[in-house]
């Protein structure tokens, strides 16, 4: 059942009982009310009959009870004769409660006549076919003897009062409860319309349409929910944009990665075929074998470049202090051997607070490249120098440069800004890549100015460890 005809339900049932409830009570106060004003006025009445009745029997002899009788009916009769009109009937009985003298249509019933006791006057309410009456009965001492007075006044108007009120009430509450459902359905219609803005929202985005939102209409607690329900509609379609975003740029890495695979592999089949199907001269001999060779020695570094990044991703660090000069040490050590370009190294001591050895192969990456884009005679500068956050390390090159548009990609895995360039390096665009996922376990990045023609100069910087920690903390409470 919708909520909105619940609502209507419960309102209509709550109603109905208030209002026949009320119109009970109310009904039958008056009548209670207007019963008890005809009890005083018969028990009023049924006093003035005794006095009546003794007074005119005062003049009665008392000698004989036969008389006595006979004067006792026509008093009655004459007090009924007075009384004609207002409906009132009698009945006066003797000492055997026999009756002397009874009004036509006086009851049969005997039992007040038989409880009356005193003269204090009883009463009950008799019903007779359709009519109402108050009974009463009282003692008369007159002439010596106890006569018993009772009277039956008509009451059938203050009954049939009530039913009428009755009646005129239940009229009453069907009207008031047609009119209110229809007043009901028509505010719940407008008080239930945010949830309906909800459901149909809810119903929208379940297929699909993530960028629709409820409209809110009001600013109650309905109001407050929609405004909610849209925030978090917003949190979503941004999660699932970033989702999309990550989907995208994993299909793009496969695809990449495909690519880098079959270009090697392709070379590297057909030197092959090449080999066992021909009868090559030595020097072809050898220039087949070292191209397979090379070839398969950069398939070789891609995926050990891949693994690194794979691990690096998944690796939680534990950064320890470490003398700047060890990783300077190692860079001239590394490239020692490179008689044609040279590498200067210019840096303050400090200690810097990283793993050594991803450290070590994020400047071997960057020095790598800076000599790979530098001319045969190169000069690569590498920088050290201790910042308020840590220590800050730069390397610097004089070569081909980074077109200002391709500074954004240079990052992205397999990406390479000349392809053939780099891959006769035996490059596959995965260094920068591994660089930037080791500065993010030490909550640090590349910053990367170039010029094309005049040289790259790629820096970053590494927090104290205490930083490290801070962030990290930070990071978690968020
Ligand atoms: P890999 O490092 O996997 O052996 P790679 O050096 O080609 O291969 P990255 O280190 O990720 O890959 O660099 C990506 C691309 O960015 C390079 O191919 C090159 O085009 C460009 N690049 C990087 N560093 C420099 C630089 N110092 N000067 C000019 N271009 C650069
Ligand atoms: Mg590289």
């Amino acid at each position: 059942m919708k909520f909105l005809y619940k609502i209507l339900l419960w309102t209509i049932i709550t109603l109905a009982i208030a209002l026949g409830l009320s119109g009970y009570f109310f009904v039958n106060q008056v009548f209670e009310t207007a019963l008890d004003r005809a009890v005083d006025q018969a028990l009023g009445d049924s006093n003035i009959l005794q006095f009546a009745l003794e007074t005119a029997a005062l003049n009665v002899p008392t000698k004989y009870d036969v008389l006595q009788d006979i004067a006792v009916q026509e008093i009655s009769a004459n007090l009924e004769r007075s009384s004609q009109g207002s409906g009132r009937l009698l009945r006066v009985s003797d000492e055997e409660r026999k009756t002397l003298y009874a009004s036509d249509g006086f009851t049969e019933d005997e039992s007040l006549l038989e409880s009356i006791a005193d003269d204090t006057v009883i009463w009950q309410i008799l019903q007779q076919e359709d009519s109402y009456y108050i009974h009463t009965g009282i003692v008369v001492n007159t002439m010596d003897r106890n006569l018993y007075l009772e009277t039956m006044e008509n009451v059938t108007r203050v009954f049939d009062e009530r039913s009428a009120g009755f009646s005129v009430y239940r009229q009453m509450t069907l009207v008031m409860l047609v009119s209110s459902s229809v007043i009901m359905f028509l505010i719940c219609t407008v008080l239930t319309q945010p949830i309906r803005l909800l459901t149909r929202a809810t119903k929208r985005m379940a297929a699909g349409d993530y960028d629709y939102r409820a409209r809110q209409i009001s600013n109650d607690e309905l109001g407050q929910l929609t405004q909610h329900f849209n925030s978090m509609a917003n949190a979503l379609e941004d999660t699932i944009g970033e989702l999309r975003g990550e989907i995208r740029a994993r299909e793009d890495f496969i695809g990449a990665f495909a690519h880098e695979l079959k270009t090697p592999l392709t070379s590297i089949i057909g030197y092959a075929d090449l080999l066992r199907s021909r009868k090559l001269d030595e020097e072809k001999h050898f220039l087949s074998s070292n191209y397979i060779y090379t070839e398969g020695k950069r398939l070789e570094n891609m995926s050990f470049r891949l693994l690194d990044i794979i691990v690096t991703k998944r690796e939680q660090i534990d950064p320890q202090p470490v003398e700047a000069d060890i990783f300077f040490r190692y860079l001239k050590d590394m490239f020692a051997g490179n008689t044609e370009q040279e590498l200067y190294t210019i840096y303050d001591p400090g200690t810097v607070y990283a793993e050594v050895n991803l450290l070590k192969s994020v400047l071997l990456n960057l020095v790598d490249n800076a000599f790979k884009a530098s001319s045969q005679v190169g000069v690569v500068e590498v920088t050290g120098w201790n910042t308020e956050r840590g220590y800050a390390f730069q390397v610097k090159d004089f070569g081909v440069g980074i077109p200002e548009e391709e500074l954004q990609r240079v990052t992205e895995a397999f990406y390479m800004v000349d392809k053939s360039r780099s891959r006769s390096r035996n490059g596959a665009g995965l260094g920068l890549a591994l660089c930037v996922e080791i500065l993010r376990l030490h909550r640090s990045e590349l910053f990367i100015e170039s010029a094309v023609g005049e040289g790259t100069c790629i820096s970053f910087e590494i927090p104290k460890k205490q930083l490290v920690e801070e962030n990290g903390g930070n990071e978690e409470e968020q």
